[in-house]
């Protein structure tokens, strides 16, 4: 049977160094300030805000909460930016997405300043990453580096493969793969013979978006297999993109939803955060 893969430990691990780290900044008399977006009242979207503040808060870094109408217009929303951009007690800027249909999502991404996007979800960012350059990085990906090396699990010179190629998840998971020296191979909704490919992963990163997709039939035995997704069934139970039941006893190691790869976004956000304030910590820097 193979190694659990514990999310939630990991991420508690981090959210305690990033804790001490922020209480040495503090004594020094420098504060971490989130300022955290949200435009509507969608109820998933509050609810991730709601985490986020509480991750924070727990932490010890100020959030600022700026919760808009459904109605605001980009204008009103990319001068809120402009004002937080120009704010030097503000580190970082976190747009909580989705936005409504009348903004623009990518012109809203666009309006952060680098320096202040924890998020990693500037086309600045994205090309430091793609470039080698410390930046920030994709928070979702980010953690999933860290699952890893914190598990014991080497990256250098092993078939990694990922399904999926969203800008969020699995175009920054084959980057940063591929920065610790794995051999990448990205897989997506047009590739052919999708078992023989992904059948090569030492590690496999799923991040496909479909519950319990991947079976044992796609997994080669030993293999790591890293579930990204997050889906509610029927019975309103949590579930990721692999059949779960089916792949663990199989694979080497593996992570469950819930308590995989889920609790390391936030920390890792917590990680840009601080980072924003400070030099390099966990997610930036190249190795
Ligand atoms: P997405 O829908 O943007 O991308 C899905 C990708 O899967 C696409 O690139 C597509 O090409 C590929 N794909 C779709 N069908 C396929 C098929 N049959 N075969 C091969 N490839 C296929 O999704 P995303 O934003 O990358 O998220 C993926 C999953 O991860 C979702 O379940 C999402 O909820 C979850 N997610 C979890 C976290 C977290 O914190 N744990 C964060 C972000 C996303």
């Amino acid at each position: 049977m193979a190694n659990i893969i514990d999310g939630k430990t990991i991420s508690a691990q981090i959210k305690e160094e990033l804790k001490e780290k922020v209480t040495a900044m503090q004594a020094e008399g420098r504060k971490v300030t989130l300022a955290v977006i949200q435009v509507g009242k969608d109820p998933a979207s509050s609810v991730y805000v709601g985490n986020k503040k509480k991750a924070c808060a727990y932490i010890g870094i100020h959030s600022l909460s700026y919760e808009l109408e459904e109605e605001t217009t980009q204008e009103e929303l990319l001068a809120l930016i402009e004002e937080l951009n120009g704010r030097k007690d503000v580190n970082g800027i976190l747009v909580q997405l989705p936005l409504p249909p009348h903004i623009d999502e990518g012109k809203v991404t666009e309006a952060i300043r680098p320096e202040k996007d924890v998020d990693g979800f500037h086309p600045e960012s994205v090309g430091k990453l793609c470039t080698g350059q410390p930046g920030f990085v994709s928070c979702t990906p980010a953690g999933i580096i860290q699952l890893l090396k914190r598990s014991g699990i080497g990256i250098a010179g092993k078939e990694c493969v990922v399904i999926g190629r969203s800008n969020i998840v699995g175009k920054p998971m084959a980057l940063l793969l591929l920065r610790e020296n794995g051999t990448v191979t990205i897989a997506h909704s047009k590739t052919k013979n999708l078992k023989e490919v992904t059948k090569r992963a030492d590690i496999l990163v799923v991040a496909v978006g479909k519950p319990k997709m991947i079976t044992k039939e796609y997994v080669k035995e030993g293999a790591v297999v890293i579930d990204v997704g997050i889906h509610r069934n029927a019975e309103n139970k949590l579930c990721g993109d692999v059949d779960y039941e089916d792949v663990a006893p199989i694979c080497s190691a593996i992570t469950p939803v819930p308590g995989g790869v889920g609790p390391m976004t936030i920390a890792m956000l917590m990680n840009n955060c601080v980072e924003s304030a400070d030099s390099c910590f966990l997610g930036g820097r190249p190795v």
